[in-house]
């Protein structure tokens, strides 16, 4: 697959898993766009492996003002919006008593609501187009429950119910619309859950980590480039209203 000069923005691509996709877009010949809250990630990611620049334009993604404004900047640096990978995300984990309005609007406000703002701003393009690529950075947690994650749960299963519905709606239209569902993998985030349960567990570091990778399909902790990988396999067009999970099954 080649996607030379297709413009590709990705949310918060400034770190983690999404400068790993970034990353993998540019190597494929995209002209990428990064939307984030951080201004100075322009330093730390300005030049890809290939030497393309990356524009990076600053949005809080749950504003839609400050994404309307940045989407446009995209588009006058890359021309029209052509692949979306809404990846900006926050996690936060605390019992349902503790979890108290302003936690749960925050993190349903950043993974659903923020998802929902970015892809109206881009779809237009796509339909002028007749030709897309949506995908989302959903979770295991988008799929199935876990204890003391029931905002981080709910907002992805609504990034999963979101991305089966618009798969349906746009799929006609030479539009695909499909969600990654990475376990545990190894960026700041994760590495925030693992000191949390280091601070109110007995559990040491290398103890927390084996118990995150078992709750992972295929017992292992994800590495952001196979989180990247899959995002460039769903960007290739066949499917559409699909889940992908990271790490994939070992193939026998
Ligand atoms: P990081 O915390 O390392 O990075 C999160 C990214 O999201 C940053 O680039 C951050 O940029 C951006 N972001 C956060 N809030 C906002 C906001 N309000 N507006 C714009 N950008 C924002 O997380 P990961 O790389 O680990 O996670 C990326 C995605 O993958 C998330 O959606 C997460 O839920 C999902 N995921 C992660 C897993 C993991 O174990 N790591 C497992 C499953 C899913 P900035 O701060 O500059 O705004």
């Amino acid at each position: 697959m080649s996607l030379a000069g297709r413009h590709a923005v990705v949310t918060g691509g400034s770190r983690g898993i999404g400068r790993a996709i970034a990353s993998a877009l540019e190597r494929e010949g995209a002209h990428v766009s990064i939307v984030s809250r951080t201004p100075h990630v322009t330093l730390s990611v300005s030049k890809g492996d290939m030497g393309n620049a990356y524009f990076v334009a600053q949005a809080d993604v749950t504003d839609e003002e400050q994404v309307r404004r940045a989407f446009a900047a995209c588009r006058e640096a890359n021309g029209p919006i052509e692949i979306l990978v809404n990846n900006s995300g926050i996690a936060e984990s605390a019992p349902l008593k503790r979890t108290d309005r302003a936690m749960w609007d925050r993190i349903i406000a950043t993974n659903l609501t923020g998802t929902y703002i970015c892809t109206r701003e881009a779809v237009p393009d796509m339909i002028a187009a007749q030709w897309g690529r949506i995908v989302n950075i959903a979770s295991t947690a988008g799929l199935g429950g876990a204890p003391y994650l029931s905002a981080y749960c709910a907002s992805k299963h609504g990034v999963i119910g979101f991305t089966r519905a618009l798969a349906a709606e746009l799929g006609t239209g030479g539009i695909t619309v499909n969600a990654i569902c990475p376990g545990y993998t190894e960026t700041e985030m994760m590495q925030r859950t693992v000191a949390n349960i280091t601070t109110r567990t007995q559990k040491s570091e290398g103890e927390a980590r084996e118990l995150l990778a078992r709750m992972n399909p295929g017992g292992r902790i994800a590495t952001v480039e196979e989180v990247a990988e899959g995002v460039l396999d769903l960007i290739d067009g066949s499917q559409n209203g699909v889940e992908l999970t990271i790490p994939r099954p070992a193939v026998r």
